[in-house]
This record gives C-alpha cells, sequence and structure tokens, in this order.
C-alpha cells in the first residue's frame, strides 16, 4: 500500500474552499454567512448554490444527490435521486435547482412517527440543514451527494432527531447571552461542543454470519464466557494487531477525506474492542460526523473481513461499549467550562456549573431516558459500565471548592488557609486541567474544561443525548439569569455569591466522586432520592412527565405531542426489539442447539452400543453418565423453550426472563458438549482476532 499518498482532508466536503472556487464571491459570502449564523438558505442564492453543488459533486464522480436525514430510529436515511432526467429523444440533462436543495420529499410512510401523520398522508419534508456542510459519500462503485437534512412533516411537526437538537442549540443561545448579560459580558456568540468517543467491536465477518443472533439482533444471545476473557487486562493500550491496525488506517483516511478530524485510536479493555475518538466540533457537526464515523466503521469493516459491532453488548460477561459524549460551552470564543483565573472568570464558571449541576440534579430523569435503550440496558450497572443512577463527578479539587461555597466557611480552616470563598472577588485555586483520576464510574463527570457524559451508548445518535442535555441546561441558566438579574448592582458579588451558594446547597446530592459501580452507592444514592431507573420503559415515562413536557414546550424544543410520539416510537422500537430477540433466540435454541444435542446423544448412545458388541466394559458407564447429564439439561432445554415460545405475545420483561433462563441452559450445555459438535462460533473465537 502507499502510504505516501497525500491525504487530502476535507476534499469531499462543500467547504468554504470550495464554495469559492465554485461559486461567485457574494454567493459565497452569502452563503458562509448563512452557515456561521445559522440562518436559513435565502431563496434568491437557492438556485446558485444548487447548480454549483451539482457541479462539485459531478466533478467527484456523484451521479445522485439524497436529502440524507436522521429519523427517529438509530440510524441515517437516504433516498437517492439521479442527476440525470431524460429530456426529449436524444438528450439527457443534469438537473438539480434550489427546490431540491430547500426541500425534498421522501416517501416517510415508514420512518416512525408516533401517529403524528397518517400513512395517507404519508409525505414529510426535507431541507438542507445549513449548518452542516454538503458531502459526497463514495462507495465502491460510484459516489452520491448527500445533503445533511432536517425534516418534517407537512404540519410541521418534527419527525427527526436534528430538528430539535438545533432547536435545543437556539435555547442555549438564549440561556446563555441571558447569563453572560449579568456578568457585563458583550453580546455574542454561543458555542456547544461535542466529543463522542466511539467504541466498537470487531469480530470475524465468517463467524459473524454463522452467529444468526450476531447478524438479527446485533448481539449474542448465547455463549459460555470463555476461560480467558480480560482478567489479564492486557488488552487496553496494547500494541493494535496489523490487521486492525490497517483497518483502522483506512477509517481515517475515509474520516479525513470527509473533513472528520479523526484523531485518537486504541484497543479497548474487553478484547477485540476498541475506540476511536475525534478532536472535538461544533455539536451540530459533531453530531452529523459521528453517525458518519459509525457508517464507515461499518462499510470499512466490510472491506477487511470484519463486522464491526456498535452495539451496546455484543458478549455478556464482557465490558459493553459507550459513546461519551464530551460536552463543553463557549461563548465569544471562550470556554465557559474552563475554571479561567481571574475572578470575573472564575465567578462565570461557577454560575455555569451551579446551572449543569442543577439541571442534573432536577432533571436525571430526563437524561437518563435519552440512554433508554434496549442496548444499554444490558449495559448500564454492569463491567466498568456507569449505573442507571445519574450523578455528578468534579474530582476532588472541585469538589472542595463547591463545599466551601456551600458552606459559606467564613472561619479559618484546620488547615489554616482561608476558607472563605467570595465569588467574583476571590480567585479560585488553581484546578488541575487533566484531574488524574477522571473517575470512569461516573456517568457524569467534569474533566477540567469540559463534561463527560458516559452513559450513551455506543450506538445511539448523540444529537439526543445531547438534545435533553442543552435543553435542561438552558432552562437552569435562564432561571439563575432571572435571579442574578435581580441582584442590585452595588452588590453584585454579594447577591451572586448567595444565588450560587443556594443552588449548590440545593442540589449536592447529585455530587458524588466514590465508586458508582459499588453496591454501597445504589443504597446510598436511593438514601439521597435520585432515581435508579433501570429498565427502558420506567426510563422513557420520564418523556411524557407533564413537568418536563412543560419545560420542553417553554424552550421551544418539543411540543406535548412531539414528545408523546417520541415516548411511542422509542418504546415501539424497545418493544419489537424485545420480541425479535425473543423469537430468535427461540429459533436458535430449537433450531440449532437442540439438534445438535440430539446428535451428540445419538453418537454417545452408538458409541456405548458399539462397545458393548465388542465386548468393552471400561468407559461405557462413564459415557452413559455423561449421556444422562446431557440428557437432563436437554430436557430443560427444552422446558425453557416451550416456555420462551409461550410467551412471545406478552409482556417485554416476561420474554427477557424466559430468554435469560434459556440462556442459563443452553450456555451449560455448550460446556458438556463436544467442541467441534456446538452449532454457533465460540465466544473463546469471536473475540479473538488473527
Ligand atoms: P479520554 O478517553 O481520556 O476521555 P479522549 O482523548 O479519548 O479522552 O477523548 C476526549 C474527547 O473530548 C475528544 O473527542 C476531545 O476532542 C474532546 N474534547 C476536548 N475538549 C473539549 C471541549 N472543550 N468540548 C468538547 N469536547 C472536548
Ligand atoms: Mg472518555
Amino acid at each position: 500500500m502507499d502510504t505516501t499518498t497525500e491525504i487530502a482532508y476535507g476534499s469531499d466536503v462543500f467547504n468554504e474552499k470550495a464554495m469559492r472556487d465554485y461559486l461567485a464571491k457574494d454567493t459565497a459570502e452569502a452563503l458562509l454567512h448563512t452557515m456561521r449564523d445559522h440562518a436559513p438558505l435565502d431563496p434568491s442564492i437557492a438556485n446558485e448554490v444548487a447548480h454549483a453543488l451539482k457541479q462539485w459533486g459531478m466533478d467527484r464522480g456523484a451521479t445522485h444527490f439524497t436529502h440524507w436525514f436522521q429519523p427517529l430510529t438509530g440510524s441515517t436515511a437516504e433516498k437517492h435521486d439521479a442527476f440525470f432526467e431524460p429530456a426529449g429523444m436524444a438528450e439527457t440533462l443534469a438537473r438539480f435547482s434550489g427546490k431540491n436543495l430547500i426541500m425534498g420529499e421522501p416517501d416517510a410512510s415508514s420512518f416512525p412517527s408516533g401517529g403524528l401523520r397518517r400513512t395517507f398522508e404519508a409525505r414529510g419534508y426535507t431541507a438542507w440543514d445549513v449548518t452542516s456542510p454538503v458531502f459526497v459519500k463514495r462507495h465502491s462503485n460510484g459516489a452520491t451527494l448527500c445533503i445533511p437534512t432536517v425534516f418534517c412533516s407537512y404540519t410541521g411537526e418534527v419527525l427527526d432527531k436534528k430538528t430539535p437538537l438545533l432547536r435545543s442549540m437556539q435555547a442555549m443561545e438564549r440561556a446563555t447571552r441571558k447569563l453572560m448579560a449579568c456578568f457585563g459580558e458583550p453580546d455574542g456568540r454561543t458555542t456547544i461542543t461535542l466529543g463522542a468517543e466511539q467504541e466498537y467491536f470487531l469480530i470475524d465477518k465468517a463467524l459473524w454470519l454463522r452467529r444468526p443472533d450476531l447478524v438479527q439482533c446485533g448481539r449474542t444471545l448465547f455463549g459460555a464466557s470463555p476461560a480467558r476473557t480480560q482478567q489479564l487486562e492486557d488488552h487496553y493500550f496494547g500494541s493494535i494487531k496489523p490487521r486492525v491496525l490497517a483497518f483502522m488506517e483506512d477509517v481515517e483516511r475515509e474520516l479525513w477525506r470527509l473533513g472528520i478530524p479523526a484523531k485518537t485510536r486504541h484497543n479497548e479493555t474487553a478484547p477485540a474492542q476498541f475506540e476511536m475518538a475525534p478532536m472535538f466540533e461544533e455539536l451540530n457537526l459533531a453530531v452529523d460526523h459521528n453517525m458518519l464515523i459509525m457508517e464507515t466503521l461499518r462499510n470499512v469493516a466490510d472491506r477487511h473481513g470484519f463486522v464491526c459491532l456498535l452495539h451496546e453488548k455484543p458478549y455478556a460477561g464482557i465490558n459493553g461499549s459507550g459513546k461519551h459524549n464530551n460536552w463543553s460551552l463557549a461563548y465569544n470564543g471562550k470556554n465557559l467550562l474552563e475554571p479561567g483565573s481571574n475572578p470575573q472568570d472564575n465567578a462565570i464558571f461557577l454560575a455555569v456549573l451551579a446551572s449543569i449541576v442543577r439541571a442534573v440534579d432536577l432533571h436525571a430523569d430526563l437524561l437518563r431516558a435519552a440512554t433508554a435503550t434496549l442496548g444499554n440496558e444490558s449495559r448500564l450497572g454492569a463491567l466498568e459500565a456507569p449505573p442507571a443512577i445519574i450523578s455528578i463527578f468534579l474530582g476532588d479539587d472541585l469538589r472542595e471548592v463547591v463545599r466551601r461555597i456551600e458552606e459559606g466557611t467564613s472561619a479559618q480552616s484546620e488547615n489554616g488557609k482561608a476558607a472563605k470563598l467570595r465569588i467574583g472577588v476571590d480567585t479560585l485555586p488553581p484546578l488541575p486541567r487533566d484531574v488524574t483520576d477522571r473517575n470512569r464510574t461516573s456517568p457524569f463527570a467534569f474533566t477540567g474544561n469540559k463534561f463527560e457524559f458516559r452513559a450513551p451508548g455506543s450506538s445511539q445518535n448523540c444529537s439526543s443525548v445531547c438534545m435533553v442535555l442543552n435543553t435542561i441546561v438552558a432552562e437552569s441558566m435562564e432561571t439563575l439569569a432571572a435571579s442574578i438579574a435581580k441582584v442590585p448592582k452595588a452588590r453584585f458579588h454579594e447577591g451572586l455569591g448567595k444565588i450560587v451558594r443556594a443552588v449548590f446547597k440545593d442540589h449536592k446530592r447529585v455530587l458524588f466522586n466514590g465508586d458508582g459501580y459499588s453496591e454501597a452507592w445504589v443504597e446510598e444514592a436511593a438514601a439521597r432520592g435520585l432515581p435508579n431507573l433501570r429498565r427502558v420503559p420506567e426510563a422513557l415515562a420520564a418523556l411524557v412527565d407533564e413537568r418536563n413536557l412543560a419545560l420542553f414546550a417553554a424552550q421551544d424544543v418539543l411540543m406535548p405531542t412531539e414528545m408523546h410520539a417520541r415516548h411511542d416510537v422509542f418504546l415501539d422500537e424497545y418493544d419489537r426489539k424485545v420480541r425479535l430477540e425473543g423469537k430468535v433466540a427461540l429459533e436458535i435454541a430449537r433450531g440449532m442447539i437442540e439438534p445438535a444435542v440430539a446428535h451428540e446423544l445419538r453418537g454417545l448412545a452408538q458409541t456405548v452400543n458399539a462397545m458393548r458388541e465388542a465386548g468393552m466394559a471400561e468407559g461405557t458407564e462413564s459415557l452413559l453418565g455423561t449421556a444422562h447429564g446431557l440428557g437432563k439439561w436437554l430436557d430443560r432445554l427444552h422446558a425453557a423453550t416451550a416456555a420462551l415460545d409461550a410467551r412471545l405475545e406478552g409482556e417485554a420483561v416476561d420474554i427477557q426472563d424466559a430468554m435469560a433462563d434459556l440462556r442459563r441452559i443452553a450456555d451449560t450445555l455448550e460446556t458438556l458438549m463436544e467442541d467441534a459438535r456446538w452449532p454457533l462460533p465460540k465466544y473463546r473465537d469471536m473475540l479473538a482476532i488473527h
């Protein structure tokens, strides 16, 4: 392979350079302005922009264009249209106009909408989200011009995940401006940034094809733990195998072409598990880029004879995969989560921090709901994944600062430092930027200049999570801003101090620096009154709680009908997936495992008979003992299969219980049977990459 080839970063993105190359100067300026200020596309330049896009796309081999959007299902959707339309007998015209850019009409009847749109009026419309640049996606035999798009029904209801994200960003802009005005900061631009770390597993495609559970459900429904998994901790940050490295390099090259700043790559804790992280970007773009990262991982894996598993818990008993959402907020280019080194910056930092602490405590249920998927249900609260309890880790130093504010300590503390901390007057002690003890057990951790939300699952679209985070923090910042605005100028710092102190006092129950994996924390959290919503249906209920409906409506992010629709879509998706898993488990148990056990039994019986005929006494008793044991487990398997079958039309939770029973039996059988006869590839083989 030629590694010297220069990598054309962003060459497949209609970026500033492409705009200047393909558009008249004024049009390029107008478009850039639109993109920077998040304004809608000016219809008067739409035609010219469309023409340039088509030319630019065709120069890169694109024959089709698509409105690339994010429906309520986890993935992205696209419907391709050719640039070419037949025009008359002999000529073919390449057509693509401003109209296509501003509005497309996918037949949306098969996208989930939670009853917002009846099927006979199935059409929704899509329009370019100008804040995210157009790009060209290459495939093995061509290329497509992709227009990042929002997706609404004709009556204006939101049918995608991007529109509420954009609205929540606007809510944050409004709220940040209000809060910053309290500090006399000049009116300016709010930037929310996201860096999403992506975890995934790789498996050999040949093995994957022989696992109907992986193919259909994305995770193994059966499989005994191998003798050696991750106990030795030799995989994490170990050297990357050449075959995997070749895959990663290909992924990176594709991402760079798409202008996605892929930066770090390494092995993860579990065998065959890996992570990649891009440099952080502005939230909306980072969300789109994460969707493209997942797609690229899948596609490139296929070319390398792998399958990329993005499921949160492909293998039981082994670490699952998360997606750490690193989230931060800047105003006029200054990171508000950077504590700073002077009293004014410190005061702003503490007011923003207080807003976030308040938001997370008041709306832990919503953050939990945003991570509530079937895949994540089996990940949270197990093996190195945060629990379903939402709490905040601040690190020792910042926790100490907050404690001093909370307690309003005025006396000399024991070690002699002046303990009273006057917000806006004193300078904070320097806080370590790279907190060494980052406490990986916390679902929501402060890491020096950003918060890292670790509960989201690896396959999730970051928009749901960040949309909630933005909305609850916006509400909190507005509330604080309203209180601070009432403080008389002359006593500003005193008043501000009181407000921040009251917030920390009222919401300190959500602060927790300890071990989030421990049983003790589960009990303590309950005593503190923090919700622990283990299962998806109970977690999703938060979406339709009256208080939350009012919050989302007040922030202009989602109307109650839209919240209800989402709740219904997500619950339905969960339910359908549980049922699918139940059916697949049944098929595997009946169609593969039972017959294999029967084969083994027949083999044993034949052997015993043959041995007896040959007059061989030794060993027959042992074989009969083995057969006896296997037979007993076969009976249990049969009964558990019937029990699962009987519950398939019932409640999801009963299906899950029946599947767990069945799995315990099947996994035991796996350890009793002859290796070669077991009908499914084993964990040992799937987790090894050669
Ligand atoms: P770790 O695994 O130790 O958490 P990584 O380097 O893998 O760290 O990932 C950290 C992520 O946080 C990267 O995507 C990085 O770009 C992102 N990040 C850093 N600063 C910010 C910020 N101000 N806002 C949002 N994300 C950030
Ligand atoms: Mg991290």
